[in-house]
């Protein structure tokens, strides 16, 4: 195994700061150490102020996520469409001849190994999960050195990709080895890749290996964000004082413990003990809460009373009522069987659902609810029927106060400078903004909130390639610095 400082020496050469000691210095405020959860990690070697930047990292190796059963061209990631068809040689999916002139590399690996069934007979979805295990057989030496130092599961479910693809191919057993290890690196490290704002690809997973170094903390103190390009640019999302581990969240954020717990343990095999999984309210915003059962008590909510043991009985904060964790269990898996049988592109049955439904079973702040409200806001203002100028009062009221539900949600839990910030500000604004256009009278109220969260929305989305596409626009014509009259600044809606 490779030493921490030999791994460092590594990560400086691929991030392009080596050379003298003097150059790193300059660039790099973190170092690769054993890290206090175990394992290594990203350790801050001076101060780091928030919102600068860690480092750019590229992927070793990406391709299509293993989730994944939408067929897609495997080289542009678009969806299917009339034209995909299959390459003859590979039988991976392809979108155009422009496509299949780029994707030799891949050809040339898979057509080598022997068919055992006809091109027709192979599934492309299999051949699309395998794809990014099928790449990392043409890594160089020292990029094949970097990627065998990153941590993988061994668990037989990992590489399962590879299995499937041998029901196909004569592979050599070195190669399986290489790829089923190739799975591993991956179920451990990969990060998914961020598709363009408003645009529908198929969705990728990269492996990143610097990226790959950062342990897990539900309160991560580093977000990240992709450009066009690929690279992931990886930010400190508060201030982290010198020796401190720098952290990033390998599940969602806004899940609530008992979710993000068992993602975790399930995908990561970890079972996470960071101080917010330990604290019942998280934060205090009760992501995990479920409604007190006792028919007379409205108001309380259920916590777990020891959230680091799954088998913890829950309490209601407002009666005391004591709940089995056998009977919280059957309440989320009754609660996650209802959420699957809503159908996310309709935002009436959605909206019905939210406002009138759920709330009957868990409170407003638990996690289920905050994930429709999200949705919910991503939708308005922008889907058929339900377009900025098409929006009810009442729904850009609702908008309004759903953005602002889950930004003060993010800034107790100190996430006040992630991604997900950045696009709830983004939103907060053009609600805003929209009810301003509707009442011109209403804007000398509105004017210092209209700009300060296009200004905070931009200072922390720009260069991200799944910003919003007006966000620059936006940020020129209604953000703090515009001298033009009111009109003019607001033409830029009436598009
Ligand atoms: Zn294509
Ligand atoms: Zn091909
Ligand atoms: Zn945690
Ligand atoms: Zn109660």
């Amino acid at each position: 195994m490779l030493s921490s400082n030999q791994l460092t020496q590594i990560v400086h050469k691929y991030l392009g700061l080596y050379n003298s000691t003097d150059c790193i210095q300059q660039f790099c405020k973190w170092t690769v150490r054993e890290s206090t959860v175990g394992g290594r990690g990203i350790i801050a070697t001076e101060d780091i102020p928030c919102g600068e930047v860690l480092f750019v990292d590229r992927p070793l190796i990406f391709g299509p996520r293993c989730g994944n059963v939408i067929r897609g061209c495997t080289v542009c990631s678009k969806f299917e469409d009339d034209g995909f068809f299959k390459c003859s040689l590979c039988a991976l999916l392809l979108c155009s001849t422009e496509c299949q002139d780029f994707h030799t590399d891949d050809c040339n690996i898979i057509a080598g190994w022997k068919k055992k069934v006809d091109i027709e007979e192979i599934d492309e979805i299999v051949m699309s999960h395998a794809l990014a295990a099928i790449r990392a057989l043409s890594l160089n030496q020292e990029q094949k050195q970097f990627m065998s130092a990153l941590a993988a599961h061994t668990l037989p479910q990992h590489g399962g990709e590879i299995i499937k693809l041998k029901q196909y191919f004569e592979i050599p057993e070195e190669i399986e080895k290489d790829m089923i290890f190739a799975c591993q690196a991956l179920d451990t490290n990969a990060f998914q890749i961020a598709t363009p704002y408003g645009k529908k690809e198929m969705s990728l997973r990269g492996l990143y290996p610097v990226a790959g170094l950062m342990n897990h903390s539900c309160l991560p103190n580093a977000t990240y964000s992709y450009n066009d390009e690929r690279q992931m640019i990886v930010k400190t999302s508060r201030f982290i004082a010198a020796g401190t581990e720098i952290f990033t969240c390998y599940s969602g954020i806004l899940w609530g413990t008992t979710t993000r717990r068992s993602y975790l343990f399930k995908t990561k095999h970890f079972w996470c003990k960071c101080e917010r999984c330990a604290d019942p309210t998280e934060n205090g915003t009760m992501l995990a809460a479920l409604c007190c059962l006792a028919n007379e008590c409205t108001t309380g909510y259920l916590l777990p009373i020891e959230p680091l043991k799954s088998s913890s009985s829950w309490q209601c904060t407002a009666c005391g009522l004591r709940v089995p964790s056998k009977i919280i269990y059957k309440i989320q898996v009754a609660l996650g069987t209802l959420i699957s049988t809503l159908d996310f592109q309709n935002l009436e049955q959605m909206e019905n659902f939210l406002m009138k439904r759920v709330t009957k079973f868990v409170p407003k702040v638990n996690h289920i609810v905050v994930d429709l409200q999200c949705r919910l806001i991503w939708e308005f203002g922008d889907v058929q029927g339900y377009r900025w100028h098409e929006l009810t009062e009442s729904r850009l009221s609702l908008k309004l106060v759903l953005c602002r539900d889950i930004l003060a949600t993010l800034a107790a839990l100190g996430l006040e400078d992630s991604h997900l910030c950045g696009l709830l500000f983004y939103h907060l604004h053009a609600t805003l903004a929209e009810r301003a256009r509707r009442h011109p009278d209403l804007y000398d109220g509105l004017k210092s909130e209209i700009e300060s969260t296009i200004e905070r929305a931009y200072r922390i989305l720009r260069g991200d390639i799944s910003a919003p596409v007006d966000l620059e626009l936006r940020y020129r014509y209604l953000g703090p610095d515009c001298e033009k009259p009111q009109q003019e600044r607001f033409s830029i809606l009436s598009i």
